[in-house]
């Protein structure tokens, strides 16, 4: 359906879970996030029957994301619910990527189609500092099950952090060379945990094409994708470049967002959240209300507005 701009909505991006095995230090606080009662997120059969009510409104494209989603029970059964509607033409996953070493093969067989997996280091040492004590290793084996497992085109996301991997930005881009992976660099966002890290910890995109000048920039095929796509000469895979507040692309934007405790958003950059819990639970026109709000997404995000007030990506899920 469309919205009050004509821009024809079919994209949902669920948060399943605030919850991580993992504490990246510009997402987490070191000592977690408190747990939410049972009662107060979403239950699996809840999710189904949003994502339903979605698919008859128009959603074609799901990805479910977190916190880590593949930390939450029953993933594999709800996967297997949501893939069950033949309208979703595109449904992915977003993951850290430590568990599909032993679940690729099955959120395959479930019906997943791919995944995007976020590695923002080669390196073992940094990469345990960053996510205060995750393995590398795990990840590297999650990618080739993953490949193995059939879950691609497969993309890695890597946040873009000064001082830490701009010395990694050429190995990066190499791995698309070989193989038709994507690797997408992802500005840092000034939330949450990061709000009081240091100015230059923040690097423009651009450092990505100042530092590999023989990437060329590719034709978007998907202009609600927030990525401008590049590639190097005769390389299988392309790399992104996102750039979540200094690039605009609210005009082409087709998403809306669910968090793990049922609220709807219709932007990421806006404070304006609804309760599709409450809707739900009191017995209240899900379809009717998945549409009003849905009229309601606003024209362009507010991040630049002195009132925005943002969320942690572990509750919106990037
Ligand atoms: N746990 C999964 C993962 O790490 O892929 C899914 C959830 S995570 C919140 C989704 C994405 O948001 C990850 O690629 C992560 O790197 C990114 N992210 C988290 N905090 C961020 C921040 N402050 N700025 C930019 N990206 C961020
Ligand atoms: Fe967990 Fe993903 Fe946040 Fe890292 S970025 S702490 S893996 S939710």
């Amino acid at each position: 359906m469309k919205d009050a701009y004509g821009r024809e909505i079919n994209y949902l991006r669920l948060s399943i879970t605030d919850l991580c095995n993992l504490r990246c230090r510009y997402c987490m606080p070191e000592e977690g996030i408190p747990k939410r009662a049972h009662r107060d997120i979403l239950t699996l059969e809840e999710i189904d029957e949003i994502v339903s009510a979605y698919v008859k409104l128009g959603i074609n494209k799901v990805r479910i994301t977190g916190g880590e989603p593949l930390a939450r029970k029953g993933i594999v059964s709800l996967i297997e619910k949501i893939s069950r509607h033949s309208e979703i033409k595109d449904f992915a996953l977003t993951t850290n990527g430590t568990y599909l070493k032993t679940m690729a093969k099955d959120l395959r067989a479930a019906g997943l189609h791919r995944v995007n997996i976020s590695i923002d280091t080669l390196d073992e040492k940094k990469y345990a500092a960053m996510t205060r004590g995750g393995k590398l290793k795990d990840v590297l084996l999650g990618i080739e099950k993953a490949k193995e497992a059939g879950l691609g085109p497969i993309k890695l996301n890597a946040v873009l952090i000064g001082g830490f991997n701009d010395d990694e930005i050429e190995k990066f881009v190499s791995l698309t060379e070989q193989e038709p992976i994507d690797v997408r660099f992802i500005e840092l966002m000034p939330i949450g945990e990061v709000a009081n890290w240091s100015l230059k910890n923040f690097l423009p995109n651009e450092y990505v094409l100042e530092k590999v000048p023989s990437l060329r920039k590719l034709k978007n095929a998907d202009p609600s994708s927030p990525a401008t796509l590049y590639q190097l000469p005769r390389a299988k895979g392309k790399i992104g470049l996102i750039s979540p507040i200094s690039c605009k692309f609210c005009s082409a934007c087709n998403r809306v967002r669910i968090t793990s405790e049922g609220k709807l958003k219709h932007c990421l950059h806006s404070n304006e959240e609804f309760d599709l819990k409450k809707v739900l639970r009191e017995g209240g026109d899900l379809t009717e209300f998945l549409k009003y709000v849905i009229l309601k997404k606003p024209q362009q995000h507010q991040i630049e507005a002195g009132d925005f007030i943002a969320r942690n990506m572990v509750q919106v899920g990037g």
